[in-house]
């Protein structure tokens, strides 16, 4: 009877859930369509125009057949030489070959696997110049020797391009679509097509030399700013977003064309299908100028639009707060379906999400791949760092502000346990398989800030530094380690070491030194050092340029005979790693603090107080969260125990900690 009194009440909560989630779609307010042009130019602010250096300009019309799963190609490049070195030569990405076969860089180094209809790849029927010239494309790998692999290539010029010049290329060419892997391609089941790293694009040229990458397996993208206008012509009854302001659509026999314009971006990207909502809705900045949030959500996933919207307002309103405003005219968000086995991704004024079935507010699901992605527009997108060798510049540091955002405006998300690659056991929630709930569980563990990158790193805490060149990185775990997770503690540390206002800061000045250019890892550290009062090369020396390991303990606190009122703290470095720490001794009245350059294997100590000591700690603000054992750092006198709430405290934060590790498993 109480198993049966139970099970109608996990049916009546499910119903319940549910019925909140689908009531949620009603409010949502569509707002105005159009935005003012008025204070841009080009989909980009006026006063933003000027500090933008468009070196790679796109015209490109592209016609997609979806019965077909072709597309075909018209593009121009032109391409200005604005550095104080000649160029004979212009080289560049290729990525959809990526997917040519089953040996490419690509897909060799993800396993090898290339299901049927899921080979793609440029086939050129004209490259030319504007005097009508063929042009030659030569196939590079400047990077890795790959014979199978022709994602970058070279194009030998007719004439040196000298500074100031600049050189137009026609490139004419039809484009099989795959069945979407990684971002590129057709959604099983439905006439869903995602269009990403899909045309000839060019590298940077950057002090007389090409930056090319070749399509890797994990890492990024990289490529210089300029003005893209595409024409993007589809079936009637498709709609289309990408990257850029939609300026018109017109009808011609059975087809539609958009007109999209973006200028002071660095790619484009888009999507059609025939079968999305569409809902749009407005962001004010402080200065009264509008932004356009144009969502793309898929019919069976309506009730998240205000959530996809909500996320986006939120993460702009964090920006404008903190680090710089968002300057493009709009931002598109495209919900893309489970089949298309993508998830978020970040592209210039575009970003994909993903959701699922059921997911309460809770649980920050949709909208933390929302905050992560729209957070992207600014690292990466106004400050395009090279993807390709330091992802943590973009990776990281997004890592580190989406829980920033996450955080301040929904508070701390539920743990998620997943289970057989499903979810999720945590809080209130659904224990689901192939997204049908089949029962809740009760709980409420909440996960603290860092936890899912604490539990990555604790899996191998010495694999690489964040400085190792990304995409020289053995594996993924490797890859999302020194990418993700080790950065974003690193920044959570550099946070307790500076403060949160004066770490925002130094990102404003970050922002405002390099938007719009390509900086470097060097670049951010010396903003950090130029903008905080101590100089921190030492806290990059420990945690950015070494995979050292941390664990600093306490071994002893004893009263120094013959000496009354002298304590002896006796503190341990038992691991490479090296830190500047506190340490603290803690008595019934107040809290002694000195300081270590954590140098030594071992150091003792010498404390006075007249007060009863209690105990001592190493790190006691946890000032380096990647300390691989917290359990050591603290030491306590035991015949005082009882008496002493402050260490009480200290043993909450085990407690704590456990439950934060539990969380993380994932
Ligand atoms: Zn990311």
């Amino acid at each position: 009877m109480k198993h049966l009194f139970l099970i109608l009440l996990v049916i009546l909560c499910a119903g319940l859930t549910f019925y909140v989630e689908q009531h949620d779609s009603s409010l949502l307010t569509t707002g105005k369509s159009k935005v003012s042009d008025g204070p841009y130019y080009s989909g980009i602010l006026k006063d933003e125009y000027q500090n933008v250096k468009a070196v790679a300009n796109y015209d490109i019309k592209a016609e997609l057949f979806p019965e077909r799963k072709l597309a075909v190609v018209d593009e121009y490049l032109t391409w200005i030489n604005k550095t104080e070195f000649p160029a004979n030569e212009i080289q560049i990405h290729l990525y959809p070959n990526a997917f040519r076969n089953r040996r490419t860089l690509f897909i060799s180094g993800r396993g090898g696997t290339l299901p049927d209809g899921s080979t793609s790849g440029i086939y050129f029927k004209e490259v030319s110049f504007e005097d009508k010239k063929p042009a030659q494309i030569k196939i590079i790998q400047p990077e890795v020797s790959d014979a199978f692999d022709s994602t970058a290539a070279s194009i030998a010029l007719n004439k040196t391009i000298m500074p100031g010049d600049s050189i137009k290329i026609h490139f004419k060419y039809s484009l099989p679509i795959p069945k979407m892997m990684k971002r590129f391609g057709y959604a099983a089941g439905r006439n869903f097509f995602f269009i990403s790293q899909w045309f000839p694009k060019a590298g940077v040229f950057s002090n007389g030399k090409w930056i090319c990458s070749q399509y890797h397996p994990y890492t990024n993208f990289f490529s210089d700013f300029g003005k893209y206008s595409a024409k993007i012509i589809v079936p009637k009854g498709y709609q289309v977003a990408a990257t850029g302001v939609m300026k018109d659509s017109s009808l011609s026999e059975s087809k539609i064309i958009y007109n999209f314009e973006q200028y002071g971006v660095h790619d484009f990207a888009w999507m059609a299908t025939d079968n999305i909502e569409n809902a749009r809705s407005i962001y004010k900045r402080k200065d009264g100028s509008d932004i356009l949030i144009n969502a793309f959500v898929q019919p069976e996933h309506v009730k998240y639009k205000s959530r996809f919207i909500n996320a986006v307002k939120n993460s702009l309103k964090f920006f404008e707060d903190y680090i710089g405003i968002y300057p493009y005219q709009t931002i598109s968000i495209v919900d893309v379906p489970k089949t298309s086995l993508s998830g978020g991704m970040e592209y210039p004024t575009l970003i994909t999400v993903g959701a699922e079935l059921f997911s309460p507010v809770s649980t920050l699901q949709p909208e933390s791949v929302t905050i992560h992605e729209f957070t992207h527009q600014f690292f990466y997108g106004l400050l395009a760092n090279n993807e390709v060798y330091e992802t943590w510049l973009d990776e990281g540091i997004t890592s580190y502000i989406t829980d920033k955002i996450a955080y301040r405006y929904y508070g701390k998300p539920e743990v998620n346990f997943k289970l057989f690659g499903y979810y999720p056991v945590f809080g209130i929630n659904f224990l689901s398989y192939n997204e049908l709930p089949l029962v809740y569980t009760l709980g409420d563990y909440k996960i603290d800030e860092g936890a899912n990158s604490l539990s990555l790193y604790y899996q191998s805490p010495v694999c690489a530094s964040i400085s190792d060149t990304s995409y020289k990185l053995p594996d993924a775990l490797s890859y999302t380690i020194t990418g993700y997770s080790k950065p974003e503690l690193m920044l959570l540390s550099l946070e307790r070491n500076l403060g949160f206002n004066n770490l925002m800061y130094i990102f404003r000045k970050y922002y405002q030194s390099y938007k719009f250019s390509h900086p470097s890892a060097e670049d951010f550290i010396h903003t950090v050092n130029e903008n905080s009062k101590e100089d921190m090369s030492w806290f990059f020396k420990s945690l950015y340029r070494n995979s050292s390991a941390f664990d600093y303990s306490i071994r002893y606190v004893r009263p120094v005979p013959e000496e009354p009122g002298s304590y002896e703290v006796y503190a341990e470095r038992l691991r490479d790693g090296v830190f500047k720490l506190d340490v603290a001794l803690y008595t019934d009245k107040d809290t002694l603090l000195q300081t270590w350059n954590g140098e030594e294997r071992w150091k003792r100590f010498i404390f006075h107080t007249k007060n009863t000591v209690l105990g001592a700690e190493i790190d006691p603000f946890r000032k380096n969260i990647m300390d691989l054992n917290y359990a050591n750092n603290s030491y306590i006198i035991k015949d005082q125990y009882a008496g002493s709430t402050s260490i009480m405290l200290r043993w909450l934060f085990w407690i704590q900690n456990l439950v934060l590790l539990l969380g993380s498993v994932a």
